[in-house]
């Protein structure tokens, strides 16, 4: 598993210091070989969400070409009658089911390549800096996850630099409901 990079994100600035600071966290993540830490709580429905977005259509397969594998954990819902004929239930890299860059056991592929490129090892502070819980985290060296990382940190600098931006006055409106 990668660990995560201590990084804090400022996120009272502008938007192209926002989109060069994110981006610059992206590079010194896949350059440590690092995960990158998305500013989301691990759940099932950021999870799906995440996952929802990956597109593989213009990569080459990297995550079951040269890995790090994310491929050795069977579950054994996902363990078909191929995998149990495989030596110590383990795929080697590159892995042996790829097929002209596609899986040849797609729906049967084990839960480690289901949920790629999402990792374990993120952590978010709360927001007084002092608690730290589980946040989603993905395989810096997956190039998708690179692109959903920096599209997710850019909507919720959005969202939280749209909320700074209403006045008292427009708070007050919108709560007397006129
Ligand atoms: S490395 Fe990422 S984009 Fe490439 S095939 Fe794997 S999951 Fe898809
Ligand atoms: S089982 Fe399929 S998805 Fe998993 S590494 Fe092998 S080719 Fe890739």
């Amino acid at each position: 598993m990668e660990e995560d990079l201590k990084v804090e994100i400022n996120w009272d600035v502008d938007q192209d210091k926002m989109r060069e600071q994110v981006q610059g966290m992206i590079e010194a993540c896949r350059r440590w070989g690092k995960v990158l830490v998305l500013p989301l709580s691990m759940s099932e429905e950021s999870i799906f969400l995440i996952l929802s977005q990956v597109d593989c259509r213009n990569c080459d397969a990297i995550c079951c070409q040269s890995g790090p594998a994310p491929v050795t954990l069977l579950d054994s819902e996902y363990a078909s009658m191929k995998w149990k004929k495989l030596p110590e239930r383990k795929l080697s890299l590159p892995c042996q089911f790829l097929d002209c860059n596609l899986c040849a056991i797609y729906k049967d592929r084990p839960m480690n390549c289901l949920m790629f490129p999402i990792q374990r090892g993120g952590r978010i502070a709360d927001k007084y800096g002092k608690n730290h819980e589980e946040a989603l985290a993905l395989a810096s060296y997956c190039p998708e996850a690179r692109r959903i990382a920096m599209r997710a940190y850019m909507a919720i600098w959005e969202v939280k630099y749209k909320i700074t931006k209403v006045s008292t006055e427009e708070i007050s409106r919108i709560l007397r409901g006129h």
